[in-house]
Parts: structure tokens; C-alpha cells; sequence
């Protein structure tokens, strides 16, 4: 599915990531964890393709393609969801009139028919009741006035109505409560499949006491300095991240 080969990444000339490699297959859940400022949300955007990051080093291919050739637009058409992409607050236009038009597009980029109106009320419904999402917030406008848990639910949401093949969530807010937490968690788990995949970026350990990963991986200053299992979030848990630091991190 994602296969990332000796990345290096640069925001103003300063390099941030500097040799990242994961391999990401269908099915599978993937967890990255590190301190702040070892370049977690700069991967991410880099997945993105975000304008401010300039690839000097390294490959992205997904599902057999080029990634870092091909404009956000296509990126999601092809199947990649990263959380945060879509806009904030959208005033005057509902979720659903939203997603509506997110869903044609990517139809339309893959030559395929837009969805009939029945459809997706039918798709709405089913996947609103996944991330227990009320037709009150459906119909408000996109994110405006959304607490940071609303936010949270219709990110989860927006990614089920989506379908992607691969979701990239990167979980930066801090002040996200324990139903938050639990809706992602909830909604990942309950849309993984063997098509799919999910990478969760999180400083929070908490989360992946719901979240179960097949991998964890500690990103350390640009650099994946160890992966394991999910036992290793319980590890970090206890006794945080100097032991890896003072184990892997040390190869300038
Ligand atoms: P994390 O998500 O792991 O906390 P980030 O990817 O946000 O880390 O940041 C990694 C490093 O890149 C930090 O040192 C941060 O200061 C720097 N950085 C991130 N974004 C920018 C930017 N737009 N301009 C300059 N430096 C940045
Ligand atoms: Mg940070
Ligand atoms: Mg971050």
C-alpha cells in the first residue's frame, strides 16, 4: 500500500526529516509516537503534499505510484485521507452538501458516475451511526462552532464516507477528552478492514489503550529509530522515551 523509502524533508532549509522507511500493507494498523518536534505532523504533511515542504532525498510510492508526484487532488482520489486536509470551518455549507461534493470529485477523477442522492443519504445514515454522529451536526455547517470532540467525530466521519485505502490521522490536539479519544478509536477500529489501512500519529499513549496498532513506531528526530509491536506503547507509557533515545538515538 505505502511504501516509504529513505525520505528526507526540508521546511525553510532546515531539514526536519532525514531518512524516514515504513512499509505500510493493506489491513494493517500503524502507529508512530515520539516527542514533540521529531517531525510527526511534518510527515504527515508530507504525505499530504503540502507547498511548504521541499523533498531533497528519498521515495513515497503508493498502491505502485509515484506519490510525491501527483497534486493533492489525485492523492485523494487515489485513496489517501489525511485527517486535517479539509478546511477548517466551511460557513453556509452543511456536511453533508460537503462530503457530497468531496465524494463526486473523487468519483469524477476516477471516471466514475456521481452518487445518486439515494445512495448517499443510505451511505450518510450507515455512517453516521458508526461515529454516533447526530443529524444536528450533519446538517451545521462544516466545523463552525464545533467543539474539539465534534471535530474530532466528523474527521472520523468524513474518513468512513470516504472509503480511503490508506488514513493518515494525525492526533495533535491536545485538549481532546476521553470520548474524543474514544471515537476515533472506535471508528478506526470499526472501519479496518483487509483493504485498508490506517497510520494514527499520536503523542498520546492513551490512545492506543483503544486503538489496538500492529506496529508502533518511535519517530526521533526525523528518523524511525525503532518499530515493535503494540506492547511497546505500554513500554512508553512507563518509562517514556529516553530509554529508546539512549538505545537508538544516537547516530547523528
Ligand atoms: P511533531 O509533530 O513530531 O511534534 P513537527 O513535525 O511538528 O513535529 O515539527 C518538527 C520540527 O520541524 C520542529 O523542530 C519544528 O519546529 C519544525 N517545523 C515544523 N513546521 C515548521 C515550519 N512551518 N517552519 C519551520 N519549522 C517548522
Ligand atoms: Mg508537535
Ligand atoms: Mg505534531
Amino acid at each position: 500500500m505505502l511504501i516509504i523509502n529513505n525520505l528526507h524533508a526540508s521546511v525553510e532549509d532546515k531539514e526536519i526529516l532525514r531518512g524516514v522507511n515504513l512499509k505500510v500493507n493493506a489491513g494493517e494498523v500503524h502507529a508512530i509516537m515520539g516527542p514533540n518536534g521529531a517531525g510527526k505532523s511534518t510527515l504527515a504533511s508530507v504525505l499530504a503534499g503540502k507547498e511548504k515542504l521541499t523533498v531533497t532525498e528519498g521515495e513515497v510510492s503508493f498502491k505502485g505510484a509515484n506519490l510525491l508526484d501527483m497534486s493533492i487532488e489525485a492523492r485523494a482520489a487515489a485513496g489517501l485521507f489525511l485527517g486535517f486536509q479539509y478546511p477548517v470551518e466551511i460557513p453556509g455549507v452543511s456536511m453533508a452538501q460537503f462530503l457530497r461534493t468531496a465524494i463526486n470529485e473523487q468519483r469524477k477523477r476516477r471516471g466514475e458516475e456521481p452518487i445518486s442522492a439515494g445512495a448517499f443519504l443510505k451511505l450518510m445514515r450507515e455512517k453516521a451511526e458508526i461515529v454516533e454522529l447526530g443529524d444536528r451536526l450533519i446538517n451545521r455547517s462544516v466545523n463552525e462552532g464545533f467543539s474539539g470532540g465534534e471535530k474530532k467525530r466528523n474527521e472520523i466521519f468524513q474518513m468512513a464516507m470516504l472509503a480511503p485505502s490508506l488514513a493518515v490521522l494525525d492526533e495533535t490536539d491536545s485538549g481532546l477528552d476521553i470520548d474524543a479519544l474514544r471515537v476515533v478509536a472506535t471508528g478506526v477500529q470499526k472501519l479496518k478492514s483487509a483493504d485498508n489501512a490506517t497510520i494514527v500519529i499520536t503523542h498520546y499513549k492513551r490512545l492506543l489503550d483503544y486503538i489496538v496498532p500492529d506496529f508502533v513506531h518511535v519517530l526521533y528526530k526525523g528518523r524511525i529509530i525503532h518499530t515493535a509491536g503494540r506492547e511497546l506503547a505500554l513500554e512508553l507509557e512507563e518509562k517514556g522515551y529516553d530509554f529508546l533515545i539512549k538505545e537508538y538515538g544516537n547516530d547523528e
